[in-house]
């Protein structure tokens, strides 16, 4: 029966709540699929709008350096030499690291390239010779080279160049004769003195050219470096060396490529002859050197790639005839592979100047900086590919199942094209998203509804159980009630009609005692039906005003009589005057009754109980104490619930149905009155009935 009841809720939950939200739900999921749809095609809105952006700002970037170029070209000379050297153009190449070279192009001809940043030249841009003083010099040196080479004899050499030192004040031939003095004194072994003398040739005349094509200043480090190292003084070698390299890099000579390729193979050599050194300063400088090596082979790379450019222009911009049409502004080119981004823009008498621009740090230094700025207002994933898909920047994640945003770089920016990737729009992200969450609450309440509809259901399936528990016992509790005055009355009333008590006045207790327990058997069955009268709402009370007392003392009295055999002492206090109040007599009756019944039930071995009937303020109590088991603290508020018995071993010692104060509760309260109760367990309770006598 349970067992159906419970089924038949849950069937009912399902129905009610469950199918519904079920419904509800899909209809939401369906909801939030559109929504993240929707989502989706925005970011991917704004992924296109982002690499657009990024692109824009690059080419913005690359036209803001052309406009500053624009600006300081009117102010320069046009060039006239292949490797050319300006002071404006050399400046304004620093301050713009994204420009790897500036060239110019003439009406005819091949390109003219500025010298800035480059190692060395090709050795046939060097034929051209402008050197000052270099026939008087040879003719000075003539004669120390006759005793030098010829003769062999160094210390009448030495002493030539010393005496023609002393005559000689210009550049050119002052360090061409301290170079000799050097390389003389080095064929001497005075080697602490070639030190000296190549001191005075790097700090005097670091810029003079010997066979109008090597600087002076870089064979006297050279020399130094070699000499230091002959006498095994490894760290001024190394220092030496070091100097050197560095000073290879600054664009103050100008070396042909074999002149270079020689000094960086004598300083290998340098280098690795120290190498074996253990010591730990020599490690040291090691270090430094290296990476003063390493900034050299990029620098070398550099010079390569500008060279290139200048090799291939023919392929670059075809036979230029004079006054030939190009087109300004940004071009593309391959050379060996290598891409070449340059802009043109028009300078004086028909030519034009050329930015070659720098690649890498387009990449590096524009580019990286502007999509991480972007993505982070955008939250992106990147990958920028180069032509041929090879990988050239990629963010740290890149997501594996979203569809990428491509965005190809236009015609006069790199051949690049960058691909951005949404961020994984998962299903609570689209959902959370700002005013798009509407389908989002629904579930939330889906969910919540489900939650309380399943607790109460719960809550109900358990009550009901509770109450059909309840309600079996109510019933086996009553039947045993009922039985046992119904077998006393039977007893007697059988000896009665047998004649098999003679004496009248057993006979007249017989009659007694059988109209007290039907008395009683009526309590009960008023009891049973009061309570399933209120249960279904069908009490009707019938209220008069009139004067309680009559029926207080009346039920006291019956019960004097009926317990006086167990040795009750049931006192009654009236307090006059009490006013009249609005009740119904039988259902007073039946307060009563039940109130002092449990009092009686419930007062364990003491057999004193005291009814008090008085008024307080506006209301009059009727109060009933005993002095017996008393009730618990947690049961005092549950007592007054149906078929609630409180106690196991009180419940199975008395007999009870549950109902009595159940129904004293409901008719005091239909009264508009109340029940309290105090309680000291073990000690006894009162149970006051309060009534208002301002009723209607
Ligand atoms: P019952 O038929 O069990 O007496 P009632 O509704 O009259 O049912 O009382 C409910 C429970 O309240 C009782 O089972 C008992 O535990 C407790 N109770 C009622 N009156 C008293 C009392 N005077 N003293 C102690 N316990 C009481």
């Amino acid at each position: 029966m349970e067992e159906m009841k419970r089924k038949r809720i849950i069937f009912y939950y399902v129905l009610a709540i469950v199918l519904p939200c079920l419904i509800l739900g899909i209809l939401a999921f369906r909801g939030i699929k559109n929504d993240q749809a929707l989502v989706e095609r925005e970011q991917r809105r704004n992924l296109l709008e982002a690499g657009q952006q990024i692109i824009q700002e690059t080419d913005a970037y690359l036209s803001s350096i052309e406009n500053s170029f624009a600006e300081i070209i009117d102010s320069i000379a046009n060039p006239r030499k292949t490797i050319f050297r300006d002071s404006i153009l050399n400046r304004f190449s620093a301050q713009h690291h994204t420009v790897a070279g500036i060239f110019f192009l003439s009406g005819a001809g091949a390109p003219l390239l500025l010298n800035n940043g480059m190692l060395y030249v090709p050795d046939d841009f060097l034929t051209v010779t402008d050197v000052a003083g270099s026939q008087t010099t040879r003719f000075i040196l003539e004669k120390g080279w006759q005793f030098e080479f010829r003769e062999n004899n160094y210390p009448k050499a030495l002493e030539y160049y010393q005496n023609v030192l002393q005559n000689v004040t210009g550049g050119q031939s002052g360090g061409e004769i301290l170079n000799a003095i050097a390389r003389v004194q080095k064929k001497i072994k005075l080697d602490d003195e070639a030190i000296e003398t190549y001191d005075l040739v790097w700090n005097d005349y670091p810029q003079v050219l010997i066979r109008n094509k090597i600087p002076l200043g870089a064979v006297a480090l050279l020399e130094k470096s070699l000499l230091y190292l002959k006498k095994k003084d490894t760290i001024p070698a190394l220092k030496t060396v070091r100097l050197l390299m560095s000073q290879m890099q600054k664009p103050m000579w100008k070396l042909g490529y074999s002149h270079y390729a020689n000094f960086i193979s004598k300083i290998d050599e340098i280098i690795s002859r120290c190498e074996g050194s253990p010591d730990e300063e020599t490690g040291r400088w090691m270090q430094r050197i290296q990476s003063v090596k390493d900034s050299l082979s990029l620098s070398e790379k550099h010079t390569e790639y500008l060279l290139a450019f200048l090799g291939n222009s023919e392929l670059i911009f075809g036979n230029t005839e004079p006054g030939r049409e190009i087109d300004n502004h940004r071009h593309k080119t391959r050379i060996n592979g290598k891409p070449y981004l340059f802009s043109l823009i028009p300078g004086n008498d028909h030519g034009h100047w050329g930015l070659i621009m720098d690649n890498d740090h387009i990449l590096h230094d524009t580019i990286h900086p502007l999509i991480l700025k972007n993505a982070n207002g955008s939250d992106f994933y990147w990958e920028l590919t180069g032509i041929n898909g090879e990988l050239l920047l990629k963010s740290d994640y890149i997501p594996e199942d979203t569809p990428p945003v491509y965005s190809a770089f236009p015609s006069n920016l790199p051949s690049w094209s960058l691909t951005l990737y949404p961020e994984e729009p998962g299903l609570f992200v689209s959902l959370f998203r700002q005013g798009k969450g509407l389908f989002f609450y629904i579930f939330i309440v889906i969910l919540i509804i489900l939650a309380c509809g399943l607790f109460f259901t719960l809550q109900t399936v358990n009550n009901e159980l509770h109450l059909s528990r309840m309600k079996s016992y109510f019933m086996s509790t009553v039947s045993h009630e009922f039985k046992s005055p119904l077998t006393s009355i039977r007893q007697m009333a059988e000896m009665l009609v047998h004649g098999r008590v003679p004496s009248p006045e057993r006979q007249q207790k017989y009659y007694t005692r059988i109209l007290q327990q039907s008395e009683r058997l009526s309590h009960l069955i008023d009891n049973i039906l009061d309570f399933s009268k209120m249960e279904e709402g069908q009490k009707i009370f019938r209220f008069e005003r009139a004067d309680i007392t009559p029926v207080v003392k009346e039920m006291v009295e019956s019960f004097q009589k009926i317990t006086a055999d167990e040795g009750f002492l049931i006192s009654l206090s009236i307090t006059e005057p009490l006013p009249d109040v609005v009740f119904d007599h039988e259902a007073m009756e039946q307060v009563i009754h039940n109130l002092i019944d449990n009092a009686c039930k419930y007062s364990g071995e003491s057999r004193t109980i005291e009814v008090q009937l008085y008024p307080e303020g506006n209301k009059i109590v009727i109060s009933v104490r005993d002095q017996g088991v008393g009730i618990r603290k947690e049961d005092k508020n549950k007592i007054f619930s149906r078929f609630y018995r409180a106690g196991e071993e009180l419940t199975q010692a008395v007999k009870g149905s549950g109902i009595g104060l159940t129904i004293v509760k409901q008719i005091v309260e239909s009264h508009q009155g109340e029940v309290t109760v105090e309680s000291n367990p073990g000690k006894g309770s009162i149970f006051n009935v309060i009534l208002p006598i301002s009723q209607k």
